[in-house]
């Protein structure tokens, strides 16, 4: 167990070290192998603690939020798109209970891509994302994305190599765009080791509340674990880019990654530095109208 620190009990907010940073894909090939998925970086304490911390930044995570659907109710552009990437069972549906659904439902939207139906696969492969996105003042997240048309369809031989190959450049510009029109894009790839996932695979079996999440074709996909593995990293390290960057979260411990995509989501809605709107009436008039009335 490591040392507890005394940062873990520093008010939420004044974290010296940006998660962001810590957390953020190096430039360069990415060797996702190398990446420990146990480890807990920019956190000290315990399961307990990281749980208690979670649930004290929850309230800043709201607060940045409503925020942010305030200023998309008057008039704003700005919203926010979370991606969710990684293995079955890394996670993905328990960070967007853990930790999105610490804030206003109103204010988000969530979607989650399956393998495509032949109406989507009629169109391009972004024509079903571009539909899905968060309008203003929105929270939008992703459960998978469009990173699966490089990852799932790689590895599985669903389209030629030259066809998955030329999508980094077309995933590029398409987030460089959602970004130059007010949408901060954040990604994060929830890395979890094979044999957690086989812990949590099992628990799906013996456990009749888990069952229905069961898949038997996510035994076949985790005898190509090192494919996956290959084809993430080589997505991450293309679309890897300053404007739409990508954060590779250790994913074994549940609490820590909750803990780092809430600290990761609030540290992208401060730099956003939303403010509340200014209203567009005399607010002493209006309390004067108010109190000369019934
Ligand atoms: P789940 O997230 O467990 O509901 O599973 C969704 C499944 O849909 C996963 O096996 C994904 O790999 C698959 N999927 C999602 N997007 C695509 C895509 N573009 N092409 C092929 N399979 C996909
Ligand atoms: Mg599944």
């Amino acid at each position: 167990m490591p040392p507890e620190q005394p940062q873990d009990s520093r008010p939420a907010g004044s974290t010296v070290t940006r998660v962001s940073d810590l957390l953020r894909a190096e430039v360069g090939p990415v060797d996702l192998t190398t990446i420990d998925t146990r480890a807990t970086p920019g956190f000290g304490g315990s399961k307990a603690r990281g749980k208690a911390a979670l649930e004290q930044l929850s309230p800043r995570l709201a607060d940045l939020q409503e925020r942010l659907y305030a200023e998309g109710h008057t008039g704003g552009a700005r919203r926010l798109l979370l991606v969710l990437q990684g293995m079955d069972t890394s996670g993905k549906g328990g960070t967007v209970s853990h930790v999105v659904g610490q804030v206003d439902p109103q204010g988000v939207t969530i979607k989650s891509f399956k393998a495509p139906t032949n109406e989507e696969l009629a169109h391009d492969f972004l024509w079903r994302i571009k539909a899905a996105l968060p309008g203003p003042g929105m929270l939008g997240v992703f459960d998978r994305s469009h990173y699966e048309d490089v990852v799932v369809v790689r590895v599985r031989d669903l389209v030629d190599r030259r066809t998955w190959s030329r999508r980094y450049g077309t995933i590029n510009r398409f987030e460089e765009r959602l970004v130059a029109e007010g949408t901060t894009v954040v990604k994060c790839f929830l890395h979890i080791s094979k044999e957690e996932s086989r812990a949590r695979l099992l628990r799906r079996l013996d456990r009749p509340d888990k069952r229905w999440k069961f898949n038997p074709e996510d035994i076949d996909m985790r005898a190509r674990w090192d494919e996956f593995m290959v084809a993430y990293g080589d997505a991450i390290e293309r679309c890897n880019t300053e404007v739409a960057p990508w954060y590779v979260i250790p994913a074994d411990r549940k609490w820590y990654r909750n803990w780092a995509v809430m600290n990761i989501l609030i540290e992208h809605l401060q730099a956003m530095k939303v403010q509340w709107p200014q209203p567009d009436f005399d607010v002493e008039e209006q309390r004067q109208r108010l109190l000369a009335g019934d």
